[in-house]
């Protein structure tokens, strides 16, 4: 009732261009998204069985990410579920899986108030009828950053500094925003196969081309 009112008030515009928009992208945007080939090539040592990403991280999709992400636009989260699960193929979602997030680090996920792989996995979760298992964490006394880091100690996965919850589950689907190196992804699957898990697949809204 009050989102209506203030929609009326104040329509809500499109993430990636600023014109009116029903639910985060115009129709122009929404023509605009770049969808790819939704299997990624996976190297030979990776962690990894496979990786499925329906979208190039770029134009508006990245608009979407970054609206999600540093603008708290959490309703985003259900229109992207629901791209990529209108993308991908039901065997990126195997029967008796369970989704895991790809946990933000605890600073950011305190400044911002939610974590959006949570909430994206969460969107998931009723609509490919897998369980969410929030089985990572990241410890609060890592304090590097992604950004800070050089590609070679990103793809070392020296700034995750990941710990399990409890035992994972034995068919994972890793779920995150955007796969840049896959470092992240890589080193969520490492652990998460040292604790037991058998079958490691990831799901990411976009990735870099
Ligand atoms: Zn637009």
């Amino acid at each position: 009732m009050l989102r209506a009112a203030i929609d009326l008030l104040v329509p809500p515009l499109c993430w990636a261009c600023r014109s009116p928009a029903r639910a985060g992208l115009c129709d122009q945007c929404h023509l605009r998204l770049e969808w790819i080939e939704p299997r990624a090539r996976l190297q030979r040592s990776s962690e990894l069985d496979e990786h499925w990403s329906p979208l190039a991280f770029d134009g508006p999709a990245r608009s979407l990410v970054h609206a999600l992400k540093f603008h708290s636009a959490t309703a985003l989260a259900g229109l992207m579920a629901k791209q990529i699960v209108d993308a991908l193929p039901p065997r990126a979602f195997p029967p008796g899986g369970a989704l895991v997030p790809v946990p933000a680090h605890p600073g950011r996920r305190r400044s911002r108030g939610f974590d959006h792989a949570e909430l994206l996995a969460r969107e998931l979760s009723p609509r490919v009828m897998l369980p969410l298992a929030s089985a990572l964490a990241r410890r609060r006394a890592s304090v590097a950053s992604q950004r800070g880091l050089g590609r070679s100690e990103r793809l070392a996965g020296h700034s995750l500094d990941l710990q399990l919850f409890h035992e994972p589950p034995k068919h994972v689907v890793l779920v995150d925003d955007v796969c840049t190196t896959g470092a992240t992804l890589e080193e969520c699957a490492r652990v998460l196969r040292n604790g037991g898990s058998r079958m490691i697949l990831a799901v990411t809204y976009s990735r870099v081309k």
